[in-house]
């Protein structure tokens, strides 16, 4: 096909199925490239659009597309979406009934599937594989392509034998994708596909709409859990979040904690049974302010567009886990936080768990550097976005103004004077005394700990009087982070000098520390408030653009139950919002908005068009 037709039909299905108006950066090209019968490896973050690159080729192309899937809940999702888009999508795998299955078959051979999803287990059946004889095929994506490498945690053997299909069906394009990014899976893709000769799409990782804040945890636990009660009434009053936490327990109390303060959280962890996990992760994706408390065994496979948050309580187990796990939030491309707060005895928990760990010391070596890299990320006064791009290899601007410290700066300080008393006090203490010992020490306070040891005739008593406790605390957190001391857990948590510590007491290192202000200012303004409604963004104020969005949202909610759908499958939150900005009055105008195809456009126009109209005759009253 001449390429300039190839675009021109890619635009119009862009259009007229998905009711979008244009491309993101690179999906044209490789859909062009698909469109031309090459084959590729692409790479983009989570929520980059990775799904319209494969599925419009397989629409524009002849023949069938088949999409190989290892996620049984994603693929019942997109052929939902799919299907509210008019497109005739079909899935085949285990969850299938006999009955359902020969349906799927009898429509398949009869031309009638323009995309079919199926699982790798599937895929290498060989009844299946007489069927890609008979049946010409558009093109061949194998998507979450990570999977086929056992570095990542995702391994499935299957993936490996999927190179059988390339050499079946030698003449279709072949296109892998995933959001996995280091280089050794990204070149096990290559070996084990064949894509050596194929065009390889490697996207920025950046995630521009997620604005990360990351607490360091000086403070108490209650006050942590204020400051993140109060993050999400000012930024996420209305949404959906995930909430991260360690252990069981941890999911089972904190659920029970925001319940009791009047949200509607569910947990989700390993010690439930399957069929309360599933209907708990069902709910999250029918509900909109829906809060799933979760450990990392939730996620995998749930691509719920408008997660408006991600946070987690306590430290990700890596710097890619955090990309991975964050990376859930705002996969449409709205507004969306990643929020962490950590505390010194995660940072101890895990470095004693290394250390103590039967690992070669060149695996330790390893996950000394990985957590180094996390506690980098988690103290640094700089850009946070550009600590995150550097650790997956990429340039980032010096600041981008959408992370905690870019939008207020900390206060960073010569921290060498305090680290070297802090450090004293742990020396002359005997290196036996956690931190609120030491704490106190610093700090002249009169404990019957201290008279009892005499801790009140060391020549550090009360040498740190010119800060508070939380600040103290913190400084120790720090200089734990930066590696110059480190917690005995099996001393009782006592702090000790570590071999960098030389380097401040010589006063060879430069120290910078983040000095937090005693009371942190309300975050008012700055920080803005949420949801992508601001002033000046519609000619109406943003006061009516967030009721008539709450009444879209409630007529979506209406429209979804009827139909048995997830919201996000009826219209998009982007949707709505551009609904509530621009106010079309006619469907003309209503399909200028991106995510109206043809089809929702006849099926949810008229309805949505409705509900501006009564707005705007007042007839309607916002829900409170
Ligand atoms: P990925 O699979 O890469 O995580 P998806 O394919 O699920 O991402 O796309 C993420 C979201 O972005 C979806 O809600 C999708 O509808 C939307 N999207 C993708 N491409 C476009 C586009 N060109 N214009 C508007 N929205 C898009
Ligand atoms: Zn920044």
């Amino acid at each position: 096909m001449e390429s300039c037709e190839a675009r021109r039909q890619a635009r119009e299905v862009l259009a007229q199925v998905f009711g979008y108006h244009s491309f993101r950066p690179p999906q044209e090209e490789i859909i062009e490239h698909l469109i031309a019968g090459g084959s590729a490896l692409v790479l983009m973050p989570t929520g980059g659009g990775k799904s319209l690159c494969y599925q419009i080729p397989a629409l524009v192309r002849p023949g069938m597309g088949l999409v190989i899937s290892p996620l049984i809940a994603l693929m019942q999702d997109q052929v939902n979406a799919l299907r509210a888009n008019g497109v005739r999508a079909a899935f085949l795998n285990s969850t299938l009934s006999a009955a359902e299955a020969r349906r799927v078959w009898a429509a398949l051979y009869a031309g009638q599937i323009d995309i079919l999803y199926v699982s790798p287990e599937r895929a290498l059946m060989e009844g299946f594989q007489q069927v890609l004889q008979e049946v010409p095929l558009s093109l061949i994506a194998i998507d979450e392509a990570h999977c086929i490498s056992q570095w990542g945690h995702d391994f499935r053997p299957e993936y490996v034998q999927l190179a059988q299909l390339r050499q079946l069906c030698p003449q279709t394009p072949l296109v892998a994708l995933t959001a996995t990014a280091d280089v050794a899976t990204r070149q096990d893709i290559i070996r084990y596909l064949e894509l050596e000769e194929a065009r390889h799409f490697i996207t920025s990782f950046d995630r521009p709409n997620i604005r990360y804040y990351v607490q360091a945890q000086s403070a108490s636990q209650t006050e942590i859990r204020r400051r993140f009660i109060s993050f999400v009434h000012e930024r996420h009053p209305q949404d959906a979040g995930i909430i991260y936490c360690l252990s069981r327990k941890d999911v089972e109390k904190t659920c029970q904690w925001l319940r009791d303060l009047g949200f509607n959280a569910w947990p989700y962890h390993a010690g439930l049974s399957a069929e309360e996990r599933a209907a708990n992760q069902e709910r999250f994706l029918q509900e909109e302010a829906v809060l799933m408390v979760a450990t990392v065994a939730f996620g995998m496979g749930v691509d719920k567009p408008n997660v408006r948050f991600v946070a987690h309580f306590n430290l990700p187990s890596s710097l890619e886990a955090y990309y991975q796990e964050t990376g859930r939030a705002g996969r449409d491309g709205l507004p969306s936080s990643a929020w962490l707060s950590y505390s010194l005895s995660d940072i101890a928990l895990r470095q004693n768990f290394i250390e103590q760990s039967e690992a070669p010391e060149q695996q330790k070596r390893i996950e000394r550097r990985k957590l180094r890299a996390l506690l980098g990320f988690c103290e640094t006064t700089t850009c946070r976005r550009q600590a995150l791009l550097e650790y997956f290899g990429e340039e980032a601007p010096d600041h981008c103004q959408n992370c905690d410290n870019c939008l207020e700066p900390p206060r960073a300080v010569d921290g060498l004077t305090y680290a070297q008393k802090a450090l004293s006090c742990v020396y002359r203490t005997g290196q036996m005394y956690g931190v609120g010992h030491l704490v106190d020490i610093l700090r002249g306070a009169k404990t019957s700990k201290i008279s009892e040891k005499h801790h009140d005739e060391l020549s550090t008593y009360a040498i740190g009087r010119d800060l508070s406790a939380s600040q103290w605390h913190s400084i120790f957190r720090q200089l734990t982070a930066a590696g110059y001391l480190r917690v005995d857990l099996a001393g009782y948590g006592g702090l000790k000098l570590t071999k960098r510590s030389r380097e401040i007491l010589t006063g060879a290192a430069a120290v910078s520390l983040r000095l937090e202000s005693e009371a942190p200012k309300e975050r008012k303004k700055r920080m803005g408030a949420s949801v992508g409604i601001r002033e000046g963004d519609s000619e109406w104020p943003a006061d009516q653009v967030s009721q008539l969005l709450a009444l879209l949202r409630q007529k979506r909610m209406q429209l979804a139950r009827e139909a048995h759908l997830p919201p996000y499958l009826v219209l998009h939150d982007a949707t709505l919002l551009a609904l509530a900005q621009g106010r079309p009055h006619s469907l003309e105008e209503v399909a200028q908005i991106s995510g109206f195809g043809a089809v929702k456009l006849r099926q949810y126009g008229p309805i949505m068009l409705k509900v501006i109209r009564d707005f705007e005759e007042g007839t309607l009253l916002a829900p409170s």
